[in-house]
């Protein structure tokens, strides 16, 4: 069997593997600044974690090569211009926007898109960062585009969104696609704090995502896991942005689902059987960002805690924590006794994930 290499070594990397071992598939996930030359076979395959990447000694290696997987689509989604001139081009709704340019003064964007306008640096940016909000009766710092972003950034319109959902999707090689049911996310500071999936009453929003993602990862020739992050407005969905990778918001499927999206990416990656993934049970997911390990997590019956083996900043995901439960009173008994295992923030975000429990 093939290797897989992975381009990028952080925790989606780390989940890859983990995935692919019963399949008994080696996986080598690569940290863009490793500097040794890489022994890669012909019929190696390599694949991403990230969207970004520096150019270095080793993602010249891991990109030059003939089996480099979805490279021009890799391109054009990491860029948020060249993503939503793409989007546009398909009539896949997305937020207004526009390509920010040197000449283009706050007042332009203020009269092309509205009182509220989000700045989004055009490559780099995560968890919220690399973004700046313009307000139009704010302090002079939200009247004026950063100096240093004329030309860098994408400017969009503020959305009113009901909610925030993803749809983590699957394409093999020869077309097949299948799909996850919508997800709902809850972001606390710009970073996914709280995930539940699926959720009856986002069904009838399941058959619209699919047709969106599916016409996209059609136009790309996309192989592999994409995921396609929504704003959902009234019963129609913008795309907010589009990651070409397994996703956080995606982890449930480790725990309730037949197929996780590890599985799934690096099946269709591999060229292996694709189905349909079957759904266990309604899970929910929390990140553990900036919090210290805590072995107490262990003692709550149904919790799957994954810890990442980073250092702990704050801000910073450095684990997450899946439960899926079929009986509601032993999840709500769950959630109720890891809250006070828990910092303050969680606290809202468990009431978040009761509120949306089927
Ligand atoms: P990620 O970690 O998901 O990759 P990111 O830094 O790439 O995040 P976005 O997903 O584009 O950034 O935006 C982060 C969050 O900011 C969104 O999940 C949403 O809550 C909010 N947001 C983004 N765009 C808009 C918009 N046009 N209107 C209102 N809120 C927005
Ligand atoms: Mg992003
Ligand atoms: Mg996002």
């Amino acid at each position: 069997m093939n290797k897989i290499w992975i381009l990028g070594a952080g925790q989606l990397g780390a989940m890859l593997k983990h995935a692919a071992q019963p399949l008994n598939i080696e996986v080598r996930p690569v940290e863009t600044d490793e500097t040794e030359t890489f022994d890669i076979a012909n019929d190696d395959i390599i694949t991403v974690e990230r969207e970004h990447w520096p150019s270095t000694a080793a993602t010249e290696q891991l990109t030059q090569h003939p089996r480099f997987l979805n490279g021009p689509a890799l391109v054009q989604l990491a860029d948020r211009a060249s993503q939503k001139k793409l989007l546009d081009s398909l009539q896949l709704a997305t937020a207004p926007w526009v390509d920010v340019k040197a000449q283009h003064s706050a007042e332009q964007l203020f009269a092309e898109l509205g009182e509220r306008v989000l700045l989004k640096q055009r490559s780099g940016g995560y968890d919220g960062k690399g973004q700046h909000w313009l307000k139009l009766d704010g302090s002079a710092e939200q009247r004026a585009i950063p100096q240093t972003w004329l030309d860098h950034c994408i400017a969009e319109q503020a959305i009113a969104f009901e909610e925030e959902v993803s749809l983590i999707g699957m394409r093999h090689a020869n077309g097949e696609m299948a799909f996850y049911p919508l997800a709902i996310n809850q972001h606390h500071q710009g970073i996914l704090l709280a995930t539940v999936s699926p959720v009856a009453s986002k069904a009838h929003l399941q058959s619209q995502a699919e047709a969106m993602l599916a016409k996209l990862m059609d136009a790309l020739d996309y192989v592999g896991v994409m995921t396609m992050e929504c704003f959902q407005v009234g019963d129609k969905l913008l795309i907010n942005e589009i990651a070409p990778r397994v996703h956080n918001s995606g982890h449930w499927t480790q725990a309730g689902s037949s197929l996780s999206q590890f599985e799934a990416h690096i099946r269709a990656v591999a060229n292996l059987p694709l189905v349909q993934p079957l759904v266990k049970t309604q899970s929910v997911m929390l990140n553990l960002i900036g919090v210290d390990y805590n072995t107490q997590w262990l003692s709550v019956p149904g919790i799957e805690v994954f810890w990442y083996g980073k250092e702990v900043r704050p801000g910073r995901k450095v684990g997450h924590i899946n439960i899926s439960i079929a009986e509601r009173q032993q999840l709500l008994a769950s959630l109720s006794q890891l809250q006070p295992l828990m910092s303050p923030v969680y606290a809202d975000a468990i009431e978040w994930l009761i509120k949306h429990l089927d």
